[in-house]
């Protein structure tokens, strides 16, 4: 994989085994991604979105049959003139780079990326989520996508997370990692980062005492959201550290809410202010 910044090139490739190949397939495991720095995402137009949002492309792979594909010339050109490589490949070797039998026509290899969570900006009205040993890759995904949709600043990923950067992460986030920091620390870390932070920690919590409508959001200062693990909830040493423990009012049976549903609703009900019809009109 090209990352010296020096002109990229192209080449076919249709062997599997074919040590790019190799590399590029081995990205489906944690510690492949952590020693190269490197991550897949699927979709020409993720992949043209991530280039527009400064993004380098350390490789690009299409298949051989969506050559003519409008919009890929100009792509590879730009990959290749950024100092990244394109490989054309044939159907079967892509369906085996992203696991799938009906394997998106492109794909990106691009280098990871973590905030320092000490460097975010953030406004007086600034909503970073910070998320408690988040497990599930799809929880993951969808949270960094609605906190894309809301205009939330940052994640923040405490303790033992599943890999932001997995490609059922990827794939759930819809383009949206690559538009929201994310950063990551330990629970004690994070304990010395609140004690710093200007404004308001609000935990949500199943006997959390106030209900998440009652909030003054805006006037809180910039806030940090922070979520429980989907099976444990929060610890009591997060819990404690909150300002404010939040509840969303439950009727029926569900003990619970799905993680990525609570955090979207606290997410809409934070941002209720900033949130209107003019931003996309
Ligand atoms: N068994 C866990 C517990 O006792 O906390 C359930 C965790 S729940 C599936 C995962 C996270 O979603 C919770 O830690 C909390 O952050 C959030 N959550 C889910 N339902 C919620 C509710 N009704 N009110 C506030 N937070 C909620």
């Amino acid at each position: 994989m090209n990352n010296t910044g020096a002109p990229g090139r192209v080449k076919e490739i249709t062997a599997l085994s074919n040590p790019t190949i190799k590399a590029i397939r081995g990205l489906d495991r944690k510690r492949n991604r952590e020693a190269e720095k490197s991550f897949l995402a699927e979709g020409q137009k993720l992949v043209i979105d991530a280039l527009d949002l400064g993004w380098q492309v350390k490789t690009l792979i299409y298949a051989k049959n969506a050559r003519d594909h409008s919009g890929l010339a100009d792509l590879a050109a730009k990959v290749i003139a950024r100092g990244g490589d394109v490989l054309e490949v044939s159907e079967k070797v892509l369906g085996a780079i992203t696991r799938r039998d009906n394997p998106q026509m492109v794909v990106g290899v691009f280098g990871t990326r973590w905030a320092d969570a000490r460097k975010l900006k953030h406004a007086p009205d600034s909503v970073f989520v910070v998320l408690d040993r988040v497990r599930d890759p799809g929880n993951l995904g969808t949270i960094l996508r609605t906190a894309d949709a809301v205009g939330a600043s940052g994640i923040i990923l405490v303790g033992d997370c599943v890999d932001p950067f997995s490609i059922e992460a990827v794939r759930a986030t819809m383009g949206s990692l690559f538009a929201v920091p994310i950063a990551r620390m330990t629970e004690d870390e994070f304990l010395a980062f609140r004690r710093e932070w200007p404004g308001q920690l609000v935990g949500t919590h199943l006997e959390g005492s106030v209900d998440y409508r009652t909030i003054a959001w805006p006037q809180t200062g910039p806030l940090l959201l922070l979520m429980g693990n989907e099976s444990q909830g929060l610890p009591d040493t997060l819990a404690e550290s909150c300002d404010a423990l939040a509840r969303i009012p439950q009727t029926g049976r569900a003990d619970s809410l799905n993680l990525a549903v609570a955090t979207g609703l606290m997410l809409f009900e934070a941002r209720r202010h900033a949130l209107s019809f003019k931003d996309n009109a």
